[in-house]
């Protein structure tokens, strides 16, 4: 038996103690008033144990960890018939390039990119009535929390400076890949990434990536069996965009990351473990978040691989 709470306290206190380092998101200026010393960890396990340590009490804005419960409402409703509007193939660029999307035809590499999570966004616009709503209630439904809600303050600073998103959307509409309204979709997008939420709901909302697809209660499935492997294997290829390969070497779990300075990974049949520190490092993930993954599953040996 693992004693995961002496092994999280542990690698927390050891990296506390050396130098951070990294930049936060100045590019939506909210988050940048953040306190950058802040570092929680919080996991879930399968048998229904959490283990928390540090802030994991602290709320932080979710940003691209969302792509993944949008990708989710997506896909539990199309199916494979998805692809056709966004692939699945690591991109090897960063989170916001525009790059390569003329050459693609409109399509984006991935959803976990931007261009790819803005598609997944106008997707929504034509599955959901009210979108916004129907993923606040599955988040809140699963983490049995109210707590989680939009943050409009850091949905609204997002959209002051949000130039490549907004060039984005609009290159999408241009090459045909957004259907709607390119204000609405880019507000919807940005809208989600603003959710708040601590470290200790994250773990549990991604529980049914580690439980086949069913929320840990056993209330309801968000994915079948099939499609959650599907799911894993994405964020193990394309979570960490350019990193997404470094991520899968050092630590060796599907995860996501944000820059709110948010991470989470899944350990299928296992748990579910969110860390957040907000400094992120040049390719925008939390510096300390993959330190932290990268010493715990080198502590506990326990990976996907
Ligand atoms: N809202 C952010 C953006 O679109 C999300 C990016 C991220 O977390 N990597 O730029």
């Amino acid at each position: 038996m693992i004693d995961y709470q002496s092994i999280i306290e542990q690698i927390h206190n050891d990296i506390s103690l050396r130098k951070n380092y990294g930049e936060v998101a100045s590019y939506i200026p909210e988050l940048a008033a953040i306190n950058t010393e802040k570092f929680g960890v919080s996991l879930s396990t399968i048998k229904g144990q959490t283990y928390h340590t540090g802030d994991w009490e602290t709320k932080f804005s979710i940003q691209s960890i969302i792509k993944v419960l949008l990708l989710s409402m997506a896909y539990s409703k199309l199916g494979g018939q998805l692809w056709q509007r966004v692939g699945v193939e690591p991109s090897g660029t960063p989170f916001n390039s525009l790059g390569t999307l003329e050459n693609d035809a409109g399509v984006p590499r991935n959803p976990f990119s931007n261009a790819g999570a803005i598609v997944v966004s106008d997707v929504l616009l034509d599955l959901y009535e009210d979108p916004r709503q129907s993923l606040l209630a599955m988040m809140r439904k699963v983490t049995g929390t109210d707590s989680i809600h939009y943050d409009a303050k850091v949905a609204a600073s997002e959209k002051t400076k949000g130039y490549r998103n907004v060039a984005l959307v609009n290159l999408l509409k241009s090459l045909g890949n957004v259907h709607n309204d390119v204000e609405q979709v880019l507000d919807l997008y940005l809208d989600c990434c603003s959710i708040a939420i601590n470290c200790k709901q994250l773990a549990k909302l991604f529980m049914f990536l580690a439980n086949h697809g069913e929320t840990i209660d056993g209330q309801s499935n968000l994915l079948n069996p099939s499609q959650t492997k599907r799911m894993n294997a994405i964020m193990l290829t394309c979570g960490f965009y350019d990193e997404a390969g470094d991520f899968a070497y050092k630590v060796g779990l599907p995860g996501k990351s944000g820059v709110g300075g948010g991470i989470v990974a899944v350990l299928p049949g296992e748990f579910s473990i969110a860390v957040w520190s907000p400094r992120l490092n040049e390719k925008g993930n939390s510096y300390r978040g993959l330190k932290f993954l990268e010493q715990f599953t080198s502590a506990t040996g326990q990976s996907i691989f």
